[in-house]
């Protein structure tokens, strides 16, 4: 097995140089980064497109643009945030000071997924850079292109006991995870999130986990069906499903089940035309195994959209199941593709009751403008984060932290949260000599 214990121990040396630390550094390294991620936008489209047939709007937008405005947005606060913050001292410390002194970490493993191999990759770097850490980033192995050009623009441009890609499989994660890092920020499943956590917890190493899990949509009685059907579908089948926060299945009230239906197809029709085989932007699902995996789904229930499938090309039609219970094969994991179960409820805490208990899911949207309704949801049931009336569009907000929830993870990052993330507060209380 590989061994990363030389590549640690340069960057924990050139940590202590303290280096790192210094703010104009982190503005300077910043600015190379974006710099590079600007002037390797056709790269990173082409990447992606080999990748996973990822349309070139959708890499600009939903990989590029996010980490440039995530830099940007960085660089606007970092001196701020990075700053001395005072405390207040209670009655019983008079006569001394209180204040809290943000440190970095030192060196992050930051280990990365497929489906938006770019921009999970580089958002947790941004925030280790920004708070004064060096980093090994191992991106995944099922976006090759991805993982070569991350490895190009990062190792041909930085010292490695500064910031260093990693290439490889789970041997060379189960390598890197034998180190001793100063901090671990990993995005994939919540197995693999199981094994890094045990892994970390050797070394008593803090770690974010953004995990996954099955989302759900509730769409209430009193929602407007058609908005409700066209922000479903495009939070659904973006990048082909294959979004950690899109919809994972819809709990419809009875009463507005089969109108939900109607709309959700003409919306699919809407976005991506009649035949969606010959739109050649629609994403891939990213391998064989993914394939023969959600291609099973499509027995369940009743399909009434989609079914057409193409193994040579890795591509589904985005499809909608009806008549879909809690038993079904496709309601036991998170799906993570273009495939939509849709379920009913009569009431609303019959609803509420099956999410509940089952594991915390990492998002949930609600449609309805019933105070009351949102209320109950929002007081009943533990998820990472959502939207009212919307899907997805939470994770794109820089003030809004990002992260799950017990089985969907732990911490958050986006905006202040990824630089607090990669940073210590320490409490510190000064009293004068005498
Ligand atoms: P994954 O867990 O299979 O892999 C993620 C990373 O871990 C890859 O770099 C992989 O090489 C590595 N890895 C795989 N097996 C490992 C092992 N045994 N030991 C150590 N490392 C290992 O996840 P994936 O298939 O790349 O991504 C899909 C999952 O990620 C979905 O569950 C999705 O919901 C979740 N996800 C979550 C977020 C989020 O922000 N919360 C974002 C994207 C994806």
């Amino acid at each position: 097995m590989e061994n990363y214990q030389e590549l640690t121990l340069k960057q924990q040396s050139f940590f202590r140089s303290g280096k790192t630390k210094d703010l104009t550094f982190r503005m300077e390294m910043l600015t190379k980064l974006k710099d590079l991620v600007s002037s390797h936008e056709q790269d990173i489209i082409d990447a992606l497109k080999a990748d996973l047939n990822k349309p070139e709007a959708e890499a600009k937008r939903a990989e590029a643009g996010l980490v440039l405005g995530e830099i940007n947005f960085m660089m606007e606060n970092l001196s701020s945030w990075a700053a001395r913050k005072e405390a207040k001292t209670p009655a019983s410390h008079a006569g001394a000071v209180s204040f809290i002194v943000p440190e970095p970490y030192g060196s992050a493993l930051i280990i990365a997924p497929w489906n938006y191999p770019f921009q999970l990759a580089v958002n947790p770097l941004v925030g280790a850079i920004a708070a004064g850490n060096c980093a090994v980033l191992k991106p995944s192995e099922l976006t090759p292109h991805t993982s070569r050009l991350l490895a190009k623009m990062i190792n041909e441009n930085f010292p490695e006991e500064y910031l260093h890609v990693v290439e490889g499989e789970v041997e060379t994660s189960t390598a890197l995870l034998k180190e001793k890092f100063d901090y671990i920020f990993f995005t994939g499943s919540t197995g693999v999130g199981r094994i890094v956590a045990e892994a970390a917890a050797k070394h008593l190493t803090p770690v974010t986990l953004e995990l996954g899990g099955k989302s759900p949509v509730i769409v209430s009685e009193d929602a407007d069906l058609d908005e409700a059907a066209a922000r479903i579908v495009r939070g659904k089948f973006a990048n082909a499903g294959q979004t950690c926060v899109a919809p994972d299945y819809i709990l419809a009230h009875r009463n507005v089940k089969d109108q939900l239906i109607a709309k959700l197809k003409e919306a699919v029709t809407e976005t991506y035309g009649e035949n969606i085989s010959e739109n050649p932007d629609f994403p891939h699902v990213v391998s064989e195994r993914h394939f023969d995996r959600l291609q099973k789904f499509l027995g369940n229930g009743k399909l009434v959209l989609g079914g057409y499938s193409d193994k040579a090309q890795l591509f589904i039609e985005p499809a909608i199941l009806d008549g879909i219970t809690w038993e079904d094969p496709v309601m036991q994991d998170e799906i993570f593709g273009p495939i939509l179960p849709v379920l009913v409820f009569d009431e609303l805490p019959e609803a509420i009751e099956s999410i509940v208990k089952r594991p915390k899911p990492l998002a949930l949207y609600l449609f309805s403008d019933d105070e009351a309704v949102q209320d109950e949801v929002l007081n009943t049931i533990s998820f990472g984060g959502g939207a009212i009336n919307d899907t997805i569009s939470h994770m794109t907000s820089h003030y809004l932290p990002f992260g799950g929830v017990g089985d969907s993870g732990m911490g958050a990052y986006h905006g202040q949260a990824s630089f607090d993330t990669f940073t210590h507060f320490k409490s510190m209380l000064k009293r004068p000599a005498k």
